[in-house]
């Protein structure tokens, strides 16, 4: 279409201008049954009332103000964050960003510099996250990366233990790897990690920007493996669109980040901090359980599909993967799945993702399964 932006997205011959709840329209009227939630985004649906409100209502206040005065906005929604547990957050734009910060404190906090993160991992595309990010075909033509980054295969923990060193300042991780795949962190291998983390003083840093804010089935994707690491980053759902994200860290962590040790200038911005606000109230935990139902079914419709398309389906709450057999097109499958009105995302090197909204009705699930078994039985 255009002639004046960077190709460095591969783009759809449509363009998404209006939505409401889970459906999205495009600019020729079509319309589509979103399971992508905007890459794991748009968590709550689109345009809904409330936060329509709050936004308008903030906006005729004041939008910006500098990190240079207090904000009680961003103290209220830390503490949502943090509920009675023992963190302090800061507040930035994205979550490349929040991993940034992530690694730098751990950096600062330890004195230590290495940082091992995992095969096949997504942490964002600035040089700090993309140097975290254990995938070659992001790095490429961008070396010299940022050192100090080790990258050990997902789920092995005899891998892992082989690169410990008195240099390790962290290991950061996803729960569930979400751009790499959709693969689960086996809750073994993680309790492994936990333990060795606090024998060898290692922090643990997990990134859940992609499986934070209800995506898993509760508020973070920690609660469910019993763990709390000691730094982790938040940023996707936690706008609903407004562009946003957070780094929490462990209160005992504080005294690395001081005055002057970091910054931004947006972050915290207060159009972003009633938007967050607003839905961390809106997230209760009728639509948590509401959404592991939805989730139950999708499950349950999907592993009915008869296709020897299908390899593995896995996933935790509303983030869903299905491996395709080698031979499969998983591009393809999303463009049918386009023209059937359901919108659908990749993963990894062959893995159909879905990402539905967390407020999807069963009916809107049912929909949903039609369309894909439709398409994968073809
Ligand atoms: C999307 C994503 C990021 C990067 O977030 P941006 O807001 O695009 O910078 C980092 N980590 C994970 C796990 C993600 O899914």
């Amino acid at each position: 279409m255009g002639n004046y932006l960077f190709s460095n997205y591969a783009r759809k011959p449509f363009e998404i201008m209006e939505g409401n709840g889970c459906y999205v329209t495009d600019n020729h009227g079509k319309k589509y049954l979103d399971f992508t939630s905007g890459i794991g985004v748009m968590n709550l649906g689109y345009n809904r009332a409330h936060l329509n409100q709050v936004l308008a209502e903030q906006a005729q206040k004041i939008w910006h103000t500098p990190n240079l005065y207090e904000n009680h906005l961003q103290e209220v929604v830390a503490e949502k964050l943090i509920q009675e547990k023992d963190y302090l957050a800061f507040f930035c734009n994205s979550g490349a960003e929040a991993n940034e910060a992530a690694i730098k404190l751990a950096r600062k906090a330890t004195g230590k510099s290495q940082i091992i993160t995992f095969t096949n991992s997504f942490h964002g595309r600035t040089y700090g996250a993309m140097s975290a990010t254990g995938q070659s075909a992001i790095h490429t033509g961008f070396e010299p990366l940022v050192p100090g980054f080790i990258y050990v295969p997902y789920n092995d923990f005899s891998a892992l233990q082989e690169q410990i060193s008195d240099q390790t300042a962290a290991i950061m991780l996803e729960l569930i790897q979400g751009e790499g795949g959709v693969t689960v962190a086996n809750q073994e291998w993680i309790q492994q990690i936990v333990t060795l983390c606090q024998e060898k003083k290692i922090l643990l840093i997990v990134d859940e920007v992609q499986t934070g804010i209800g995506r898993t089935g509760s508020l973070f994707a920690f609660e469910q493996f019993g763990i709390e690491p000691d730094i982790f980053t938040l940023a996707k759902g936690l706008g609903n669109g407004f562009p946003i994200g957070a780094m929490l860290g462990k209160t005992a962590l504080g005294e690395a980040f001081g005055p002057g040790s970091h910054g931004t200038t947006f972050g915290g911005n207060k159009l972003g901090m009633v938007v967050a606000s607003e839905i961390l109230d809106s997230l209760s935990s009728e639509i948590l359980v509401a959404s592991q139902q939805r989730s139950q079914q999708l499950f349950a419709g999907l592993n009915k599909i008869k296709s020897d398309k299908i390899s593995e389906i896995r996933g935790k709450g509303l983030m869903i993967g299905i491996e395709l057999q080698p031979d499969i097109s998983v591009a393809e499958i999303v463009e049918d799945l386009e023209a059937e009105g359901l919108l659908a995302l990749r993963a990894g090197a062959n893995t159909l993702r879905l990402l539905p909204p967390l407020i999807i009705s069963e009916e809107e699930v049912t929909l949903g399964l039609e369309k894909l078994t439709k398409v994968l039985e073809k």
